[in-house]
């Protein structure tokens, strides 16, 4: 995957260095010279990761990775800072500043390539959730992401060590700002964290007997837990392992002797990421959701009927499956309305879509068509099935009468159904809904409160 990686650094050679070894994986690079010119260029153009120099004069690397962090427009773009010595207290600052991963100075090359690596998926992921959750308007969302507002529920954390003692330690390490809960083997960790609702997993790489990444790729398979991030707690010798986990998705690591203050600038800055995702894939979710959905009823709309249809309609004719198709429509429905007003004709409504989800199966799919018609599409189901089908609910409409609220005489409503099903030769969707639109209309006609279906 190319991107555009910005680096920053106050030297010239430094500069180069970087650049070269980018180049040559074919990353695009800007440079900046200063914290004020990567900031620029962070607002004014696309940038896909950074890789930043903590030492520059004026305005040093903390600094800028602060107000990055802090403006909605740029707080997305992953920071990797760049120390120059192994410091911890570096670190710790640097990830209160926001910072998404640390390369010490010399920068080994394996590692700056599978950090980017990693980071630059994971910003086409939320770039990608960003842009449709765009749509929405939620505003809020880029809040989620400041190092202030993790949320105020605790997050509960697995931790996977069977070294008794070094559990112990993590678990002291983490009292008071993570509820820990801990498994001792692969198998235990896999059925507690598919059963509870973790916001990250620590994983120990020191096992006697099995592999920690092997695990790794499990939770990353296992549909409850493929979203949860992971942080490998490793040994300096594990480098290996480190960096084919970080390849594997794993999302950080920890190196023993574990640094508190570094885990919990970490374990904050996973469940920030998480809780950031989550609450754009929500979004995702809703958007498309309100797209396809009848707000009064909460059935599917005529949109989604449009689309689906078809692809039900192609289905059944590729498998030489019957498909039946049903038109509802509520008889003298202005009446109602003018009887007991529009909000009294909306309650029959939702009552008659209730009616028609209790009697039909969970793979047909029940649209609202529009007004007081409604489509029912019903796969692998034979024409005379169907037509029982609409018997059975034009009965259950019309003799018991839908409640008009507390206190008020109950509504009687009928209800007219046309039914069709496909014929297997040279049929189309509009053939199918036309005929079902001839038999309701003849229903009409024929006095209403009945089911016609003609055999083809
Ligand atoms: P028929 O038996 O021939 O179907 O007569 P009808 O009165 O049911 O049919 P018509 O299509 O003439 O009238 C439908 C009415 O439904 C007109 C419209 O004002 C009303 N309507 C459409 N959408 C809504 C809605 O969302 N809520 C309410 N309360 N009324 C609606
Ligand atoms: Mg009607
Ligand atoms: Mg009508």
């Amino acid at each position: 995957m190319t991107a555009r990686i910005l680096v920053v650094d106050d030297v010239p050679a430094n500069l180069k260095l970087l650049e070269a070894r980018l180049l040559a994986e074919y990353y695009e690079v800007v440079t900046a010279r200063s914290g004020p010119d990567a900031i620029e260029i962070c607002e004014s153009s696309k940038v896909d990761a950074i890789l930043l120099d903590i030492m520059m004069p004026g305005m040093d690397g903390f600094e800028v990775c602060s107000r990055l962090k802090a403006d909605p427009a740029t707080m997305h773009i992953p920071v990797v800072m760049i120390t120059a010595l192994d410091q911890a207290s570096d670190r710790v600052r640097g990830l209160e500043a926001g910072a998404d991963d640390f390369l010490t100075k010399p920068v080994n090359d394996l590692q700056l390539l599978t950090r980017v690596r990693s980071l630059v998926r994971l910003k086409a992921l939320t770039d990608e959730l960003r842009l449709r959750a765009a749509t929405t308007r939620n505003i809020g969302i880029e809040q989620m992401l400041r190092k202030d507002a993790v949320g105020e529920e605790v997050p509960h954390v697995l931790l996977v060590d069977e070294d008794p003692i070094s559990e112990k330690q993590v678990n002291e390490m983490l009292h008071g700002h993570f509820v820990v809960d801990s498994a001792r083997d692969p198998q235990m960790a896999l059925r507690r964290a598919s059963e509870g609702d973790y916001e990250c997993i620590i994983v120990s790489t020191s096992f006697s007997e099995h592999d920690p990444l092997r695990l790794c790729s499990q939770l990353r398979a296992l549909e409850s837990t493929h979203l949860v991030p992971i942080i490998l707690m490793a040994c300096e010798r594990d480098e290996d392992c480190v960096i084919r986990g970080l390849e594997l998705a794993v999302n950080d690591y920890v190196l023993k002797p574990v640094e508190r203050q570094e885990l919990l600038a970490r374990l904050r800055t996973q469940v920030r990421r998480k809780r950031y995702n989550d609450s754009l894939r929500s979004s995702v979710a809703r958007t498309v959701e309100m797209a396809i959905t009848d707000p009064l009823t909460g059935l599917y709309n005529r949109r989604y009927l449009d689309s689906h249809l078809e692809n039900l309609f192609d289905r059944a004719m590729a498998r030489k499956q019957p498909l039946s198709i049903m038109l509802a429509d509520i008889d003298r429905f202005k009446d109602i309305n003018d009887t007991w007003g529009h909000d009294g004709g909306d309650a029959v409504l939702k009552e008659f879509a209730d009616r028609l989800r209790k009697n039909l199966r969970g793979i047909d799919l029940v649209c609202r068509f529009g007004g007081e018609e409604f489509v029912i599409v019903m796969p692998n189901t034979a024409l005379a099935v169907a037509k029982k089908v609409a018997e059975r609910i034009r009965s259950q409409i019309a003799e018991n009468p839908f409640p008009a609220g507390e206190g008020k005489p109950s509504i009687n409503v009928t209800s007219s159904l046309g039914v069709a099903a496909v014929k297997q030769e040279s049929d189309t969707v509009k053939d199918l809904l036309k005929r079902a639109d001839v038999a309701l209309y003849e229903a009409k006609t024929r006095g209403r409160n009945r089911v016609v279906a003609p055999a083809a």
